[in-house]
């Protein structure tokens, strides 16, 4: 007997999709422009529009989530510049991610994709141990030359992988160089500093120019043990499950360690924590989400807000600034970071075009894409060339990543750092040891 369309056997996982939020999207084409896959590529089915389209023919159960679907999906940048300009308020980061995960719950990856996906997602992220260790090994391939050699011989894609690997000659990161920093001046409070996966071991300056300007600001600043990966990268890369759990232990080291706010000085992750009551939705972690969101801070939100400005700062500098998207889009910061940058005496502040749209970088966009996101990368280093700055300021570890392997490439001679190294070379503070 022939099953009719109301007995028909619902596709794995297309409850994620929200059909109250597909619902909001309608059609008007605001957002088209301004999707850099869309910009880039010019199909429909790489726009918002096109792939909210595709989604709610899965969610109807019209459309299988194949290959065809998940590559529509998975070249989004998931930027959300659309959500900025949509005029209904469509939530397409959330309805992404959510199509990712019923994609991999149908996915029969190639075993040496999985394997590779499981090593890093499941056994590296999660655990800042096995991180440093693998800092150590490259830190050493890299000063034994091992790893110039490797980048000679090595397949178009791994050589792509390493181009974007920073130098990382500099004093590795220590737990102990953040752990309980006293304030310097007259102490103002105390705060819980997120550290996120990877930046620690490639970018060690930027944790420690964080914890020292929070200083110099008059916060305490304590790290809290226990804590782990935002979980941003599995969401983005539809490990639903696997962020959940992330999450919680998160929840448990934050909420033992207090403080008056937990700062992030990445805007992936910023958005991600700032999102989990989204995340935990249906589960006993909820309203402890709810709390948890209320006391997140990006660095330059937190900084921007405080009661005072310590005096001393100064640098003399020409200085743009790019937006991360998850800091712009995600979590509607712009004005706190140009603010801080402009109230420097000295700093001469000028504007890119286009600073808010996608550098490429996106996660992992850069190794999955990486023709697609040289494009964006061009795009981006050409507007900040044009400045004629001297300092290419941003504000997540991923992006700085990104853009210094893009002068690199350019042969420029500007300097791209994380806003937190700015004001740390602006208050004379050493972040480099
Ligand atoms: S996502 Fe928003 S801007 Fe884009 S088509 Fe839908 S309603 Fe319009
Ligand atoms: S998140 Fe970015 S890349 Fe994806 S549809 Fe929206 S604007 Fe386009």
């Amino acid at each position: 007997m022939r099953a009719t369309l109301a007995e028909k056997p619902q596709t794995r996982g297309v409850e994620l999709l929200d059909r109250a939020k597909i619902d909001t999207c309608v059609q008007c084409g605001m957002c088209l422009t301004s999707c850099p896959t869309y910009r880039e590529l010019g199909v429909e089915m790489d726009s918002p529009r096109g792939r909210i389209f595709l989604m709610k023919a899965v969610q109807e159960g019209r459309l299988q989530p194949d290959e065809l679907f998940a590559k529509h999906m998975y070249l989004c940048l998931d930027c959300r510049a659309c959500e900025t300009v949509c005029p209904t308020g469509v939530p397409f980061g959330s309805l992404v991610e959510a199509a990712r995960a019923v994609v991999e719950q149908h996915r029969r990856l190639p075993f040496l994709t999985r394997l590779m996906r499981d090593l890093a997602f499941r056994w590296l992220l999660p655990h800042p141990g096995r991180l440093q260790f693998l800092g150590a090994i490259l830190r050493h391939a890299q000063r034994c030359r091992l790893l110039a050699i490797a980048k000679l011989f090595a397949p178009g894609r791994l050589r792509d992988w390493l181009t974007l690997l920073p130098d990382l000659s500099g004093r590795p990161f220590l737990p102990g160089d953040v752990i309980s920093i006293r304030p310097t001046g007259p102490r103002r409070g105390e705060v819980a500093l997120f550290w996120g996966c990877a930046a620690p071991v490639l970018l060690p300056n930027v944790q420690r120019a964080t914890a020292r300007v929070l200083a110099r600001y008059g916060y305490e600043v304590v790290v809290p043990e226990g804590q782990t990966c935002c979980g941003a990268l599995h969401l983005h890369n539809g490990l639903r499950e696997e962020a959940q759990a992330l999450a919680k232990r998160n929840l448990v080291a934050f909420e033992a360690a207090g403080g008056d706010a937990v700062i992030v000085n990445a805007a992936g992750c910023g958005a991600t924590l700032k999102e989990y009551p989204e995340l935990l939705r249906g589960t006993a972690e909820q309203a402890r989400a709810l709390h948890f969101r209320a006391v997140v801070r990006d660095f330059a939100e937190f900084l921007a807000a405080a009661p005072e400005t310590p005096a001393g700062g100064r640098l003399k500098k020409t200085v743009t600034y790019q937006d991360p998207c998850h800091l712009a889009h995600g979590q509607r910061v712009r004005r706190e970071p140009r603010q801080l940058l402009k109230t420097i005496p000295d700093v001469e502040f000028k504007e890119m075009r286009d600073a808010d749209r996608c550098c490429g970088s996106a996660g992992i966009y850069n190794l999955l894409y990486p023709g697609l996101s040289q494009r964006f990368l061009r795009a981006k280093i050409d507007h900040a060339a044009q400045t004629g700055a001297q300092l290419i300021v941003t504000a997540n570890p991923g992006c700085q990543l990104q853009l210094q392997a893009g002068i690199r490439q350019a042969g420029l001679s500007a300097e791209v750092v994380h806003l937190a190294e700015l004001l740390a070379q602006a208050y004379g503070l050493d972040s480099g040891g």
